[in-house]
């Protein structure tokens, strides 16, 4: 079968299609039939490579895989841990030390067929297309996981999604508008901010952040909002974050933690009871999936292009059309 495969890091030209072993369904495991998948940062990153990061390649790309097993329509857990030590035994698979995240420590979705374990396989709601379902998993289990498990949002509560128009962020104001949260977002372009608005959050130019006294912000952008954040925080405000796209290093100034009160905590990923508490809220209609655009397969590093500039709203979803035999 035809795959995706990255062998050094690089710009665009090392996604190249290959020739691949078929993968074969061992006891408990499932074949999935690959219709779309849709992108993430993460791709990018195991694409261009991270100093001092080892992503082990050769990888098949690709996180939010949709598909069919035995022509039922599915999506896939995009992560999971080994299953035994203490953590995974919690709960607490984004603690595992051998925690796994598809497509970028295990081999992911851009190929014709997948096999995993049957448990990995999530129902998609009935009349939702696949190329909608692709844009749900990882992006929607990071942010379930931010407001739910880190941040402990309350009913009621006051939220400031950063890049309110992120995939991160498109699932992290339906959150908290399912908590009944009053959600204010940020995004740098007008029509970013009127579809940012339409998931119901008050939406504010990143330079001009109007909102004050934030129980909760989610931040993901890093060096260029970091300050704005910290300053809309109330006293013993939570301040989530799950990413560093505009830079890593940030300033902290102490006597503003402790007098202010703040508790700035760190995500990534989620669990797999998140994963499902999350995948209960999009059956039942609370949270929708935010396509930008669905590409072709064989086209990966223009789809990866659009998200690298920073142009989507939502998510960028690839279609299955890799060349047979
Ligand atoms: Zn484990």
């Amino acid at each position: 079968m035809k795959a995706i495969v990255v062998r050094e890091h690089g710009g665009p030209e090392v996604l190249r299609i290959e020739e691949l072993p078929e993968p074969a369904a061992g006891p408990g495991e499932v074949v999935v039939h690959v219709t779309h998948v849709g992108l993430n940062h993460l791709d990018v990153w195991v694409r261009r490579g991270v100093p001092g990061h080892d992503f082990h390649l050769p990888r098949v790309p690709g996180s939010d895989v949709a598909g069919t097993v035995d022509g039922r329509p599915v999506v896939l857990h995009p992560s999971w841990g080994c299953g035994s030590c203490a953590a995974c035994l919690a709960g607490r698979q984004n603690r595992c030390r051998h925690f796994r995240i598809r497509g970028e420590s295990a081999d992911g979705g851009c190929a014709e067929r997948v096999v995993v374990p049957a448990w990995q396989v999530l129902p998609v709601p009935p009349g939702m297309p696949l190329s909608d379902a692709a844009a749900l998993p990882l992006a929607l289990l990071t942010a379930w996981h931010m407001l739910v498990a880190r941040a402990r949002l309350q009913r009621g509560e006051r939220v400031l999604v950063q890049a309110g128009a992120s995939g991160v962020g498109v699932y992290a104001i339906q959150v908290a508008r399912t908590f009944g949260c009053e959600v204010h977002a940020t995004a740098s372009t007008p029509a970013k901010r009127a579809r940012i608005e339409a998931l119901g959050a008050t939406a504010w130019p990143y330079d001009a952040v109007g909102v004050r006294d934030v129980d909760v912000v989610v931040e993901s952008v890093g060096k260029d909002t970091w300050a704005s954040s910290v300053r809309a925080l109330r006293w013993g405000g939570r301040l989530v974050c799950c990413g560093a796209t505009s830079g890593a290093e940030v300033p902290l100034g102490l006597r503003t933690l402790f007098f202010k009160q703040l508790d700035v905590l760190g995500s990534t990923m989620g669990t797999s009871s998140d994963m499902l508490a999350a995948w209960a809220c999009v059956h039942a209609g609370d949270i929708l999936p935010v396509v930008d655009e669905v590409g072709s397969m064989r086209e990966l590093g223009a789809a990866q292009a659009r998200l690298e500039a920073r142009e989507v709203v939502g998510k960028v979803i690839v279609a299955q059309d890799l060349p047979h035999g």
